[in-house]
């Protein structure tokens, strides 16, 4: 089917918070048309939703709210991570799911289209177009178009698939850091949302989400079969020692889901932007499986805490000795404490280190009982935290020159900034995005409804 001339919404980018908007705008309206594009081939569908573990942070109101949803294994309900709504089959299960909706709903959705530019009415400001590129994968041709428009909603995700706005924005380094998901989220439609109606930014353009990701993982997008299996956040349970073998972050200040963001940032700070996560055979049994196994990861192991040195040394440590020592160290400082009574991976324990300048605050064991375990990490970027400014209620995109909203443009997703400053709490992203999609679709079909032909 050929790209529309007319749609009356055009949402640009298929991830959740378009799709969500797609099905919101098209329930609100079933007389419209409403269409979706991404510039990405159908192979990579789904933007970063489809890496996704398909995780909603949600409220609710106690258990019998959540048991219709909850998975049970071996009699007991489970909630992963502490974190109670979870989609079927993660974000691939999420991607299938909205794209069916979408289309059951008469929306139709266009791959290898990039939105290029916006194009206003020169009296009233109203976005009324928007330039795009089609590309035809078999034969390479390329046209260039401009689809009338009476809404369109930015849902293109945000800059950390760009090195050099990762540079720029969120500063030095930053250009060396792992790409989680999609490569085509490239920041460009923030941009021409500031070239073309002025739009006003928002939130902690410095700020991203950040995780300590495989260092063998590829380094600018992510691997569709292994997906968010490349995560390594079983940092809680062990400890991080750098290239030269220090340590540099409390590994146990909170619960891995307050602490997973955060902490590849301070591995993009370590020399060469590596780490090792260390544990021994207390609690490598507690990993988990789809994070840590041989089959996912490279897994360094030692009878002693020597030998384990000696062969992270193959992979990058430069300093075996005093990775040794730093060991040592950490495990004199939690000496005499009963850890079999108080450990508990479930709470924050209190199981704390004495003395040291790098603390760790929560379920510190020592490391001293063989075999030991060593993984080599990097930092791995999720997605950035600056956006575009809206009005919460509509989503709508306010203008930096006017401060009223830019009349007929919508924004939701990665590209909806102010949501996350300097943090995030797991499941989150995806809660964002369905909320302000839903209200992004809803305010642009009540417009599309009124705007006249
Ligand atoms: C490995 C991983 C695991 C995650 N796990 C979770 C989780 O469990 N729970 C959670 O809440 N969040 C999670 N997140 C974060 C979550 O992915 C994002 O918050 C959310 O999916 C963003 O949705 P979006 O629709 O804004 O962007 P995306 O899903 O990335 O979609 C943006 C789309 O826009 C397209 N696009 C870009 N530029 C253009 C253009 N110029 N023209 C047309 N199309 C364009 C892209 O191709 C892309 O398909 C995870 C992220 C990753 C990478």
């Amino acid at each position: 089917m050929p790209l529309p001339q007319k749609t009356d919404i055009l949402v640009i980018g298929s991830g959740n918070a378009g799709l969500s908007a797609a099905l919101s705008a098209a329930q609100t309206n079933p007389t419209l048309r409403v269409t979706v594009i991404d510039k990405s081939p159908v192979s990579w569908a789904g933007g970063n939703t489809y890496f996704t573990a398909g995780a909603f942070r949600t409220s609710h109101n106690g258990l019998h709210d959540l048991l219709p949803l909850a998975y049970e294994v071996n009699g007991r309900i489970k909630f992963w991570g502490g974190l109670a709504l979870k989609t079927q089959d993660g974000g691939k299960g999420l991607v299938e799911d909205e794209l069916r909706a979408v289309r059951n709903a008469g929306v139709d959705v266009f791959f290898d289209t990039a939105a290029t530019a916006l194009v206003t009415d020169p009296t009233s400001g109203a976005v009324v177009g928007v330039e795009v590129i089609n590309s035809d994968s078999r034969t390479s041709a390329r046209n260039k178009t401009i689809v009338a428009v009476d809404a369109v909603i930015l849902a293109a995700g945000g800059f950390e698939a760009n090195p050099q706005l990762r540079a720029q924005w969120l500063g030095p380094g930053w250009d060396c850091a792992r790409v989680r998901g999609t490569p085509y989220n490239t920041g460009e439609m923030l941009r021409i949302a500031q070239r073309d109606v002025s739009a006003k930014t928002a939130g902690n353009w410095s700020g991203c989400h950040c995780v300590a990701w495989d260092a063998n993982a590829p380094a600018d997008s992510g691997n569709r079969e292994v997906s968010n299996e490349f995560t390594k956040s079983g940092y809680p349970l062990g400890i991080m020692v750098n290239r030269d073998g220090e340590r540099f972050v409390d590994e146990g200040f909170d619960m891995r889901n307050y602490t997973y963001a955060m902490v590849g940032r301070r591995v993009l700070q370590q020399p060469g932007q590596i780490a090792f996560q260390v544990w021994d055979a207390r609690t490598v049994a507690w990993l988990r499986e789809e994070e840590y196994r041989a089959e996912v990861v490279r897994r360094i192991e030692g009878e002693s805490l020597e030998e384990l040195a000696e062969k992270c040394a193959e992979v990058g440590l430069a300093d075996p000795g005093r990775f040794v020592e730093s060991i040592k160290e950490y495990n004199a400082s939690v000496e005499g404490v009963d850890v079999q009574k108080r450990w508990d991976p479930a709470v924050k324990d209190g199981l704390a280190t004495k003395g040291l300048a790098v603390p760790k605050s929560n379920w510190a064991l020592p490391i001293d009982k063989p075999p030991f375990l060593a993984v080599k990490v990097t930092a791995g970027i999720t997605f950035t935290f600056g956006g575009l400014a809206v009005n919460p209620e509509t989503a709508a995109v306010i203008s930096e020159t006017t401060s009223d909203e830019v009349p007929g443009l919508y924004c939701v997703g990665e590209m909806l900034g102010g949501i996350f400053y300097d943090n995030y709490p797991g499941g989150s992203g995806l809660t964002s995005g369905t909320v302000f999609g839903r209200r992004a679709g809803r305010a642009a079909a009540e417009r599309a409804g009124r705007v006249e032909d």
